[in-house]
Formats: C-alpha cells, structure tokens, sequence
C-alpha cells in the first residue's frame, strides 16, 4: 500500500463519539493507532477483541493485531463473511467466545470489517456482560460513510433484517481510507448510492463534484469520505433518536428496500437506493417539490453510475412485487406513506409544521416504478 497524506481529520459529533480520518492510519510506520487509542479511551481497556470477518481477517487481521498489542493482550474473533452471519445464532458464538477468552468489563471490542461486522459487533458489545467499550474500525466505503457513524447495532431476524437491535454509540469511529485499496468494484459502488444521497439531501456542492468525479480513481473517491462522515455524523447527532431530520438519511431508502425485498436481496443495497432516489424523486416532483431540472440532473448522475449488468438485474424485478414492499413498508401509517423527498439538490423539503416527513398517497407509487424502469432503459439505448 503507497502512503499518502496521514493528516488525521477529528469529527466532534455531539454523541459524544469521536471520528478519525486518516489516510494509512493503520499503515503508518511508526504506529499511530496507540496513540489514538489512548486518546479515545479514558479508562484503559484490560484487553482488546477484534472481532472481523474471515476475508478481512486475511488481509488485515495480522497488522491491525500486532497494533492493539503494543497496548493491551488482544484476541481475535473472526465471522463468516456476509449477510448470513448477522444473525443472533452468530452473536451467541462470539458472546461465548468473548466468555472464553475471559474478556471482563474494561475489555475493548474492535470492530474491524464492513457493515455486518459492525453491526453484529455493536450488538455484542452493548450486551456482553451489559454492555463493554467498542471502537468501529470500518473497512468498506459503505460502513466508512454510513454505518459505522450513528450507534445503530443489530442483528436480521426470520421476519426481517435488522429487526433486533439497540442504538448505542462506540467510543470512536478510525476511518483508514487506505481499506478500501483492496475492496472490489462492486463493493465500492455499494457505498455510491449513500453518497449521492448525501449530496441530493444536504450538499449541492457534493453533488457537483460527483458529477464530475471519476469513482474509479483511487483518490477521486477517497475525497468524498471526509464530507459524507461529516454530514452523516452532524444529523445524527442532531437527532439521534430519529425524531425529525434524522429521518432524511432514509431518502430512497422505502423504495430502494422494496427493491431488495422483492429480489429476494440478491441486488445490492447500494444500487437499490440509487433506483430508490430515482421514484422517490419522481413522487417528490408530481407533488410539486422537486425542480424538473433537479429530477435530470439526479437521473443523470444515478444512471452513470449503474452498469448494463446492474441495468438488467433491477429490470428483471416485477413491477408488482416492489409495490407489494412498499405498501407493507413498516414506515406506512393509515392508508399513507411516509417519506421525506427533495425541495432541491441540497435540500429536503418540510411540511408547514416543520416536518421532514411528508404522507404519499399510494396512487403515486406505481408510477414512480414505471418512471424509475423508464429511467433505466432509456440509460440502455
Ligand atoms: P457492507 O459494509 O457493505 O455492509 P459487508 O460487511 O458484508 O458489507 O462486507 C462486504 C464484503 O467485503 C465482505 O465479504 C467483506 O469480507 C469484504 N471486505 C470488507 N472490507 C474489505 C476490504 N477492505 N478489502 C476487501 N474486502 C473487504
Ligand atoms: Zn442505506
């Protein structure tokens, strides 16, 4: 791994939970991780846990090892990779193995992997013992940007993902971009969705350079971290207990899960959200709130980034099925959707009332399919 910068960017987030950014953080010659460690921690951890998956424990768990015990004796746990292991089946082994270890109530949890290690890692953490210290170590563009900010934990449930969970915060959030250096393809477009989304909710200026980035350069996207963490980090912690605005991180999220649910998750999440945004933009511009050029502009950044592949495997969905999710889409109250949509890029709209969440009449969700397929296939010719 080439070194670049190692300026380290401190995110204050009034959660009380720090984030770091810092290009090789983990790569540094002289280990920088001690250090940060100490500043993160204010009372010393008696011993550390990794907890990873198998793939990311090949290529990191040796390295991230040997920093952690320059401070404390550290284990390492280390899951299946993927989806199936947020499970509470899952969570039980490592509860069990974190016994074993004898790990007591100053031991530390490092959550090192993308978002099902984060996720299932928090869980563990906030009931181990009642609860013990953990730190997000993401290692995906996805969990950097979006998950492992906010103290969300959890585990997917026989009905349903991430129906068991606590919020709960880490002590720190360390951000290596360096990480992502290995990450394929397909995993990096995985966090794309959520970046688009970061600029059409709240930063114009994110979305205009999107529009011009190239997210296959290395460094093109690495820039982009820094500003999602921050946008991520300042509306959580604005409200943490999604109360109002927190509820606009959910833009193309109705949507975009009905879209995973009725292909059986075999797309990916980042994909459906951008297919999300494009109906829940459509529904934002018949109510009257979304500029038609803004709709373009949205579409056109969206379809740059989904391949012929990604173009076929969301149109292979039937119609009928993702309105079927929809309807049932948890988030419905009485005959109505709730949704919070787009006034402009960089805005969300509200209601009189202040508002974020505006109702939908259900008239409008066939439609927005229709003209979300629309979008695509024109993307083909
Ligand atoms: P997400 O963060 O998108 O929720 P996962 O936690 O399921 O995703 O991770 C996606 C996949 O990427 C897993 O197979 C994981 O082992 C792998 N992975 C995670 N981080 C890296 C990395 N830095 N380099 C290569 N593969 C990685
Ligand atoms: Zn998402």
């Amino acid at each position: 791994v080439q070194r670049l910068s190692t300026r380290n960017v401190k995110i204050k987030s009034s959660c009380n939970c720090k984030i770091v950014i810092g290009e090789g953080l983990f790569f540094a010659k002289k280990g920088k991780i001690p250090r940060l460690l100490h500043s993160l921690l204010d009372r010393k951890p008696s011993s550390f846990v990794i907890i990873t998956d198998t793939s990311v424990r090949k290529l990191y768990g040796t390295r991230v090892l040997r920093e952690l015990s320059r401070i404390a004796e550290t284990h390492l746990i280390a899951i299946p990779p993927g989806e199936r292991s947020k499970t509470m089946e899952m969570c039980m082994k490592v509860l069990a193995d974190l016994a074993k270890f004898g790990i007591d109530r100053d031991g530390v949890l490092i959550l090192l992997g993308g978002g099902v290690v984060g996720d299932l890692g928090g869980f563990v953490a906030s009931i181990y013992k009642r609860g013990v210290r953990y730190i997000q170590v993401p290692t995906t563009l996805l969990a950097q940007i979006d998950s492992s900010i906010g103290g969300k934990t959890g585990v997917d449930a026989k009905w349903g993902k991430n129906q068991i969970g606590i919020i709960n915060q880490p002590e720190g959030v360390l951000i290596d971009p360096a990480f992502l250096r290995t990450l394929p393809h397909k995993e990096i477009l995985n966090g794309i969705g959520e970046m688009v989304k970061y600029g059409v909710i709240s930063d114009a200026k994110l979305f205009g350079e999107l529009e011009k980035a190239d997210i296959h350069s290395y460094s093109d996207l690495t820039k982009f971290i820094e500003p999602c963490a921050r946008i991520k980090a300042r509306i959580v912690s604005e409200d943490p207990g999604e109360e109002n605005l927190r509820s606009i991180l959910n833009y193309g999220h109705t949507l975009g899960h009905a879209l995973e649910a009725a292909a059986n998750y075999s797309i990916s999440h980042g994909i459906a959200i951008l297919y999300g945004m494009l109906s829940e933009g459509w529904i934002a511009q018949k109510l009257g709130f979304f500029p038609t050029k803004d709709v373009q502009r949205q579409q056109a950044l969206i379809n740059k980034f989904l391949t012929r592949d990604d173009l076929a495997s969301v149109l292979r969905v039937r119609l009928e099925k993702i309105a079927h999710y929809a309807l049932t889409d948890k988030k419905n109250v009485s005959g109505k959707m709730m949704m919070s949509l787009p006034q402009k890029i960089g805005k969300m709209h509200q209601t009189k009332e202040g508002d974020f969440k505006t109702s939908i009449p259900f008239n409008l969700l066939k439609p927005s399919i229709v003209y979300a397929n629309r979008a695509l296939i024109g993307s083909l010719s």
